[in-house]
């Protein structure tokens, strides 16, 4: 397994495999991999065969992050990261740091802290308009316009025929496809289902800020999907109505505070006033100050 860290030498490596006609397949991450990483780097080994590429990226990108957001403290382990993607069989870790990502990054800022005040030498952002206006978009303005413009920085250096993202962030990955789907990306985005833990918490490296207690309660997030799915699974139900009944069942766990509850149709993420089999739901909920989103279709 090769380590790469500069920008330039990625895409020199990327340019070589398309000029030898090898097939590329990338998970793009933020590190402190867990199984649901994992099962990504498996899918796109499964796809690309023996003779393919797997590229795996680690990078916590901080233009997604908003300056009230917890990047400082985002969790990392680099050293525990490569031997994960080592017995995952990947056979690239992209590792670039912020002077690799964004230009002349930590020079003085000439303006005030913002999220992106450090990018001094970085000006130019890729923007989805209509499908990042919602959920994770509403509830944090700036974070989808960094997604999409690392995804696309990524996409350019590691020049992929594919790329897996996961169920589990499914506004990111419905934001990305358009995005490829828009700006001509030669790149196939495979969606690979959410890994959960045996009680249901969807996996997450952000679960490793939970003590006990809150680890205990997080379960909701799962149970309210759950419960939803019971709730249509005979007749529609009015999307006011079933959120209301949720915010009730979230009273069972007092550490966790419901951020939001979407009902939306899956392919176009418009919101559904009825909710029906099929219909996709998404929720935010902090517990604590962590922050844990989770998805699924009714
Ligand atoms: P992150 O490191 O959180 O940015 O996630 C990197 C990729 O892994 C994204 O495409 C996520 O959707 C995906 N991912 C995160 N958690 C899970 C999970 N529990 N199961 C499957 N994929 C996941």
């Amino acid at each position: 397994m090769r380590i790469v860290s500069k920008a330039a030498a990625m895409q020199k490596c990327a340019l070589q495999w398309k000029r030898r006609g090898v097939r590329v397949g990338f998970v793009p991450t933020m590190g402190y991999l867990h199984a649901g990483h994992l099962s990504l780097v498996h899918a796109a080994r499964k796809r690309v065969g023996k003779t393919g590429i797997v590229v795996v990226s680690i990078y916590v990108n901080p233009t997604q992050f908003a300056p009230t957001e917890d990047l400082a403290k985002y969790p990392r382990d680099l050293k525990r990261d490569l031997k994960l993607c080592r017995d995952a069989d990947a056979d690239v870790v992209f590792t670039p740091n912020d002077a690799e990502m964004y230009h002349r990054w930590g020079e003085a800022p000439d303006e005030p802290a913002r999220g992106d005040a450090r990018l001094t030498g970085f000006s130019t952002y890729v923007v989805e308009e209509k499908l990042s206006r919602s959920m994770e978009g509403a509830a944090r303005p700036t974070h989808f316009r960094g997604v999409t413009t690392v995804v696309a920085k990524l996409f350019n250096l590691v020049l992929p025929d594919f790329a897996v993202f996961g169920q589990k962030d499914f506004q990111q990955a419905a934001i990305i496809k358009r995005m490829v789907a828009d700006l001509n990306f030669p790149v196939k985005i495979i969606v690979a289902p959410t890994l959960r833990e045996a009680d249901g918490l969807a996996m997450s490296s952000r679960n490793k800020f939970l003590d006990a207690e809150q680890r205990a309660q997080a379960v909701i997030l799962f149970h309210a999907l759950r419960a939803a799915s019971l709730a249509v699974k005979k007749e529609p139900v009015s999307a006011a109505r079933l959120k209301a009944d949720l915010k009730e069942f979230f009273t069972a766990a007092p550490l966790a505070r419901l951020d939001y509850v979407e009902f939306f149709n899956p392919e176009t993420l418009a919101p559904a006033t009825q909710v029906k089999r099929g219909t996709q739901m998404a929720l935010a909920v902090f517990i604590g100050k962590t922050r844990l989103i989770d998805n699924a279709q009714l």
